[in-house]
């Protein structure tokens, strides 16, 4: 389609909005929320920029609906300036990839910026306080979109790369027993000592808790581990300090001090 043909007056913004308070959000994603005719997000994330909120419309739309979200984003963006919100990073198991998927498909002439957020990853590292300053990889559990038989594969192969590893979406109603299914894979080549955090709701206005224990033990906690929660595994050299989690990312070996 040419220039001409397409309607090109609007632009879609695929914003993070970071993990939830408002003063993690990015200036950039701010702005962009405050400049927009348009927003659509599900009712979570549009309740964590209510602040933003003036004359734009906003679009409500329910979990499990992403591709008629993207669908509609993208047919709103030809003539008004729409952006659309994606939880901590829009990157991050978030809406950046399915907009442009479903802009490719229909070989749109949008023009489209994706915005990127504090991701969960960040936010909860912060509170745990240095435990992915090494190499890490992060896993979702979420078996919706990616066989179980995969993430198996990429949990036991990160673990037996001693790498430290975040886990995303660790349950869902649906999904109850998918923790502790990928803890026992994890243990079989990690030592039960290696330190563990369980963060709820990191960086938003309520409902923030932060547990420290290690592989051994962090079952017993399963009970607390929800679709809020981000779960990050340390590596054979993580240890713990003042509840505090750090993985050394090697100046020991190199330095005295
Ligand atoms: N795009 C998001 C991730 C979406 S997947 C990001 O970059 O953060 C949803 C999962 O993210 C949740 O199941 C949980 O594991 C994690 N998550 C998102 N926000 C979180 C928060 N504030 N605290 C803890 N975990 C969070």
């Amino acid at each position: 389609m040419s220039q001409s043909q397409s309607h090109n007056n609007g632009m879609l913004y695929v914003v993070g909005i970071g993990p939830g308070s408002p003063e993690h959000l990015t200036i950039k994603a701010a702005n962009v929320l405050t400049n927009a005719d348009i927003i659509i997000g599900n009712s979570t994330y549009l309740d964590q920029i209510s602040h933003l909120i003036t004359s734009q419309q906003v679009i409500r739309s329910t979990m499990g609906h992403e591709v008629e979200r993207a669908k509609k984003a993208i047919l709103m963006a030809r003539d008004n300036t729409v952006a659309m919100v994606s939880g901590g990073d829009s990157n991050i198991y978030g809406m950046a990839g399915l907009v442009l998927e479903v802009a490719r498909h229909e070989n749109s002439q949008v023009d489209i910026e994706i915005v990127p957020g504090v991701t969960a990853l960040s936010a909860v590292a912060s509170l745990l306080g240095a435990p992915v300053v090494t190499d890490f990889a992060v896993i979702s559990l979420s078996d919706l979109l990616t066989p179980w038989v995969t993430i198996e594969k990429r949990l036991q192969a990160t673990t037996e790369a001693d790498m430290v590893i975040g886990i995303y979406n660790p349950k869902s109603r649906q999904r109850n027993n998918n923790f502790q299914r990928a803890v026992k894979i994890i243990r079989r080549s990690r030592e039960d000592s290696v330190p563990v955090g369980i963060v709820k709701n990191a960086l938003r206005s309520e409902g923030e808790s932060v547990i420290v224990t290690t592989l051994g033990q962090v079952l017993e906690y399963d009970d607390e581990v929800d679709m809020r929660t981000t779960v990050i595994i340390g590596n054979s050299e993580s240890g713990i300090w003042n509840s505090r989690i750090i993985t050394p990312r090697g100046y020991h070996k190199k330095y005295d001090y």
